[in-house]
């Protein structure tokens, strides 16, 4: 007996339409675009060549200009599909102005690497605390470019992609973003949250290397010696209940494997995934250094068990108590409690460098307010004092509001926000009287039983 549900599915599945770019179902997609002759499109992907088009509207408008003219007054459908056949492999580049042409790029970095210690000190000018995670970063950033530099057909050197391990706000975006703008190389950043496996909505693996190519300018040599960090990497652990399809964990980790690793791919250039309308650069990886972070909570839940369980053999109670009061639990890390967490063992081979960062406390706040080369104080500073007022703070100032951004749990990140609202007022108010020499941003002043110390000029 033929199960009568069975065959009303198959006589849907047969009738439900497909759109053209992605693959979904009618049932899927939503309702679909015709485009005429049983071409159809849904409102997603629609969508997206529409912003393709916008970003990239010189460089269309110029290929429709060189197309046949019997060809550009036939249906949309028609030009859909010369459009497919017509879109160059190779975008064309955009017509560089003259004086633009007579500035020199920046050439890959090999050449000119500073060696790990002058990376590091320039690092430390910037980023407060985080020693191991900076030694760490500068002697795999110096080995990596020195691996592009070599070779020796008879011992190939390991690529370097890293791992970095840390709370929210402890650094590590900025680790990155400081050490490209040492090297003078173009970086990406994505957040792993954002990426989903191929033909999903949402954007595709390749679309870091996209954003790596416009941060190069669109230039793919410059691409190719690049840095891409990819964020909230834990968020792609695989799930421990898998009844749905996992889209954006393991299979994004899965889709990672081959870029870290080093391949060839097609890009879209300017967009974030690959359509008939979005022309396609092709980029190695091989070169492409590939950092990769995340907080990891309650990996230290399982790193303590670990070590609690092997202290359980011979010393007992004793260890496992030391362990649970140490803050630097997570350097003990190992491979295996990041499979435990749910990254892919494969993953995890292409990321031979992992670096730990330590969560920061209120001494490490405060420094990170006054000390670094562009501190968020010294920048208020340099404001006020182009009025010709001097700005100070009361030592109990600077902790009381580390300890307020400690309270908020967000790292360094909540000291900006927090300073921009007490110092509102003040760069309201005092520009009024320009007579006002000194401002002292007190304790009373932050916990709001006191205003700001004022001394008159003269
Ligand atoms: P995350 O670890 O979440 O990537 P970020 O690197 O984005 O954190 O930190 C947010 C901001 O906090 C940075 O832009 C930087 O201004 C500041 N910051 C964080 N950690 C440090 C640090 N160790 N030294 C100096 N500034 C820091």
């Amino acid at each position: 007996m033929p199960d009568s549900n069975n065959s009303d599915e198959k006589k849907n599945n047969r009738n439900d339409r497909y759109c053209m770019m992605c693959r979904r179902s009618e049932s899927k997609a939503g309702k679909l675009i015709s485009m005429g002759e049983g071409m159809c499109v849904c409102a997603d992907c629609l969508q997206k060549s529409m912003e393709t088009f916008e970003n990239n509207k010189d460089y269309f408008l110029n290929m429709m200009k060189n197309l046949p003219p019997e060809t550009l007054f036939q249906d949309f459908s028609d030009r859909l599909m010369l459009t497919r056949q017509n879109t160059p492999k190779k975008a064309e580049p955009a017509p560089v102005p003259e004086e633009e042409k007579k500035k020199e790029k920046p050439k890959p970095p090999m050449n000119r690497v500073p060696v790990p210690h002058k990376i590091k000190e320039a690092l430390d000018e910037y980023v407060i605390g985080q020693e191991h995670a900076k030694k760490v970063i500068s002697v795999a950033v110096y080995n990596h470019y020195k691996r592009i530099n070599d070779h020796d057909p008879d011992l190939e050197i390991q690529k370097s992609n890293v791992l970095m391990i840390g709370p929210t706000g402890s650094g590590k975006t900025y680790i990155v973003q400081t050490l490209a703008k040492l090297m003078d190389v173009p970086l990406a950043i994505t957040d792993a949250t954002s990426l989903t496996e191929a033909g999903y909505i949402g954007d595709d693996v390749e679309s870091v290397l996209s954003k790596l190519l416009a941060a190069a300018d669109n230039d793919p040599e410059r691409a190719q010696y690049g840095i891409v960090f990819i964020d909230e990497i834990d968020k792609l652990a695989k799930k421990k209940n898998l009844n749905q399809r996992d889209v954006s964990g393991e299979a994004v980790q899965q889709g990672l494997l081959k870029l870290l690793e080093g391949a060839e791919v097609e890009v879209p250039v300017g967009a974030s995934s690959k359509n008939a309308m979005v022309p396609l650069e092709t980029l190695n990886t091989k070169n492409i250094l590939f950092i990769v972070g995340g907080a990891f909570p309650d990996l230290e839940k399982i790193i303590l068990q670990r070590l609690n369980k092997k202290a359980g053999i011979g010393f007992g109670s004793q260890l496992s108590d030391e362990y649970a009061n140490d803050k630097n639990i997570l350097s003990k890390v190992t491979n295996q409690d990041l499979r435990d967490f749910g990254m892919i063992p494969e993953f995890l081979g292409r990321l031979p460098i992992v670096c730990t960062l330590e969560s920061l406390d209120e001494d490490m706040l405060v420094r990170i307010l006054k000390e670094p080369k562009n501190a968020i104080l010294k920048q208020y500073e340099k404001l006020l004092n182009i009025d010709g007022v001097r700005l100070t703070f009361e030592d109990g100032a600077l902790k009381l509001i580390a300890r307020k951004a400690l309270e908020i749990d967000t790292g360094a990140r909540a000291l900006r926000a927090l300073l921009e609202q007490y110092m509102l007022d003040i760069m309201y108010e005092i520009p009024k009287d320009s007579n006002i020499g000194e401002v002292i941003i007190t304790e009373d002043y932050i916990n709001g039983t006191g205003g700001p110390g004022i001394v008159m000029k003269g």
